[in-house]
């Protein structure tokens, strides 16, 4: 666990998003009346204004869409972690969201354990649940090994 990381907003779309990230559940906000999936969470539905809506299950599966390696200047708890990496996941069940999050070689691991250079778009992975801040459970992912997928 690190301290002074920036926590995603807590407001009130986001905080369901967040209570099943607790429970070790990936789940997009979908429109009730059109079906759109949406993120970040939002109130109303880009596509049609509807301001009802649902959330779905993930599998949790995904694949490395891009990625990126952070350069100074960080902010300070960035820059003791530096050189990091930070991805974007595309989700089978809605490619057209995406999720940002880090790679990690295990549940609880760091976010630059692995060395970025090794990372290649259109990897395999598979969402996993750290406590990331004290009460606040971060998305992150971690790399399918061959024939897991
Ligand atoms: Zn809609």
């Amino acid at each position: 666990m690190i301290e002074g990381l920036l926590l995603p907003g807590m407001d009130e779309d986001s905080e369901p998003f967040f209570g099943f990230t607790a429970v070790q559940e990936l789940r997009v906000q979908c429109c009730s009346d059109c079906s759109a999936a949406r993120m970040p969470p939002r109130p109303m539905c880009p596509h049609c204004g509807s301001l009802e809506s649902i959330w779905e299950l993930l599998s949790g599966s995904g694949t490395i869409w891009s990625y990126c390696v952070p350069h100074g200047p960080l902010l300070p708890a960035y820059s003791a972690l530096a050189p990091y990496n930070l991805i974007i996941v595309e989700i089978p069940e809605y490619p057209a969201i995406r999720f940002c999050g880090n790679l990690v070689a295990s549940p609880n691991g760091e976010i630059n354990e692995l060395d970025p250079a090794g990372i290649r778009i259109g990897e395999s992975v598979q969402v996993v649940f750290p406590e990331a801040v004290e009460g606040v459970v971060l998305p992150r992912w971690q790399r399918l090994e061959d024939g897991e997928s």
